[in-house]
């Protein structure tokens, strides 16, 4: 059986010839770890993770051997070596006939300079004929910040040839929100560092889902990195994460247990996937426009949670409110928008511990009309319809608040 053991006696001494030359005795191995879908608990993805393993079974993790490989730019060898790697694998897997899901394959800022990046991707993947779809491009967060050109024409190129880019660590550096908004990922890995071990902390909570519902907008699949407790998958949930990577669900495993657990446990295929994030024209894409089109102020808040986001937030007259936040403060501020005669109706009807009651009773909905001052100075009749759900997957009570004008 093989020891996991963290070498760092030897830290920096680990020559990179040495490691080099493990790499041509073939000592280093793919582990995968699983990823899940956030609703479903289905597989739907994994990350490919290097690891060393020694002629005498010990395992030597990548935090023993990447720095270094780093500093003398050596680490684009490993890098290659375990995207062919995956590529054999995908190959076999599809051999075999066995359903398959995308694999992550991590690559150091170093490439930004291969010109040629995107080429030397389609020529592995195609030798081994690996549907394009399948393999998804890692990118750190920190690499966008040094090399902002030159990562977002790397981007541009691994998209253009049909592969899938996902930022990893965000939030883990010096994140800047509007270079993400700038470079066209697919997919945002949310960094551990971000998730405490029950997120109970109100203001890591409001960062948390406005990172989410700022990235859903941009139409980008989120996955959280280094779950390992339920009260984080509670939270997650809450806030739409879409996957989860973490030891909660399964630790990095070597590519035959990862084979055995993609036979035994049923995974996600994509196509079938219409939560995924939808494309333009996917049904849910379609729901959701038709909503927007009759109630032009959607909010959804976690009244357990005091937390809201707007979901939509188009053509209304009032565009004052902030985009998330505390729910108390949306109703306060909300009610200070509000005709005079209106101010208390609006404040009780929207308490927390009222709405609390009336879900305790079994009603679903909460209706209300009140006169909401405009941008213009006009009042205006609203008409506002909560929602109240509990989430599946927690006790949470959340709330869909669907706002229109009664006049235009
Ligand atoms: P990463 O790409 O962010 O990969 C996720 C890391 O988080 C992995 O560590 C994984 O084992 C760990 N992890 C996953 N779930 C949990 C959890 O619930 N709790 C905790 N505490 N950790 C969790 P690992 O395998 O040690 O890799 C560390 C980093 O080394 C990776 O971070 C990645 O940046 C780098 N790395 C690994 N393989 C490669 C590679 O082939 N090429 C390059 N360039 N970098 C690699
Ligand atoms: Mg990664
Ligand atoms: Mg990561």
């Amino acid at each position: 059986m093989q020891k996991e053991c963290m070498e760092r006696e030897s830290g920096s001494s680990t020559r990179v010839e040495e490691i080099l030359e493990a790499m041509r005795r073939q000592e280093f191995q793919v582990y995968y770890q699983p990823q899940y879908d956030a609703l479903t608990n289905r597989i739907r993805g994994a990350e490919a993770l290097a690891r060393w393993i020694r002629p005498d079974g010990t395992t030597v993790m990548p935090g023993d051997f990447i720095p270094e490989l780093e500093k003398s730019d050596r680490i684009v060898e490993l890098d290659w070596y375990i995207f062919r790697e995956v590529c054999a694998f995908l190959q076999r897997q599809r051999e075999e006939r066995m359903r398959q899901v995308p694999i992550s394959v991590n690559f150091s800022r170093k490439h930004v300079c291969e010109e040629t990046f995107a080429k030397r991707l389609c020529e592995i993947a195609d030798a081994y004929a690996v549907p394009r779809e399948l393999l998804i491009v890692e990118v750190t967060e920190s690499a966008l910040v040094e090399h902002e050109e030159e990562v977002l024409r790397l981007v541009e190129d691994v998209r253009r040839a049909g592969f899938r880019i996902a930022i990893d660590d965000f939030g883990s550096g010096l994140s800047s929100l509007s270079f993400v908004k700038d470079i066209s990922s697919d997919i945002l890995k949310i960094d551990k560092s971000l998730l405490s071990h029950n997120c109970e902390d109100e203001k890591e909570r409001i960062v948390l889902e406005s990172l989410f519902s700022f990235a859903h907008r941009l139409k980008m699949i989120t996955v959280a990195e280094g779950v390992e407790t339920r009260e984080q998958l509670g939270f997650l949930r809450t806030c739409g994460c879409n996957v989860i990577q973490g030891f909660l669900f399964a630790k990095p495993m070597d590519a035959e247990r990862f084979l055995t657990l993609c036979r035994e446990t049923p995974v996600v295929e994509e196509a079938e996937d219409i939560l995924m994030i939808q494309p333009a024209g996917s049904a849910m894409q379609l729901l959701l426009d038709a909503v927007f089109m009759c109630y032009p102020l959607v909010i959804y808040s976690n009244l357990t949670r005091n937390s809201f986001y707007m979901m939509a937030y188009e053509n209304f007259s009032s565009r004052s409110c902030p985009s998330t936040g505390v729910y108390d403060e949306l109703i306060r501020h909300g009610a200070s928008t509000m005709h005079p005669d209106d101010r208390e109706l609006f404040r009780e009807t929207f308490r927390i511990d009222k709405q609390m009651e009336t879900f305790a009773r079994g009603e679903k909905t909460i209706r209300v009309v009140t006169r909401q001052l405009g941008d213009d100075g006009v009042y205006r009749r609203v008409e506002t319809t909560n929602y109240l759900v509990k989430n599946p997957s927690s006790d949470d009570v959340l709330v869909i608040s669907l706002c229109h004008n009664l006049e235009e």
